[in-house]
């Protein structure tokens, strides 16, 4: 499995955009993603409207 580099707290990444989630927003980084993901399951479809050009998303560490 990913191990984080904390061993003291887990912490789940944002099944939106898989960064690290904050409590506040659990399981989510933030609010965007939260609201994100409701809209995902009301809209009925897995996919993220992005207005960036398709490919551009895969960011860099
Ligand atoms: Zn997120």
């Amino acid at each position: 499995m990913n191990e984080m580099s904390d061993p003291h707290k887990f912490i789940r990444p944002c099944p939106i955009c898989r960064k690290p989630a904050v409590e506040r927003y659990m399981p989510f980084c933030s609010k965007r993603c939260s609201d994100l993901d409701l809209g995902r399951w009301l809209d009925g479809r897995y996919v993220i409207e992005t207005e960036d050009s398709p490919g551009a998303e895969d960011d860099e560490n």
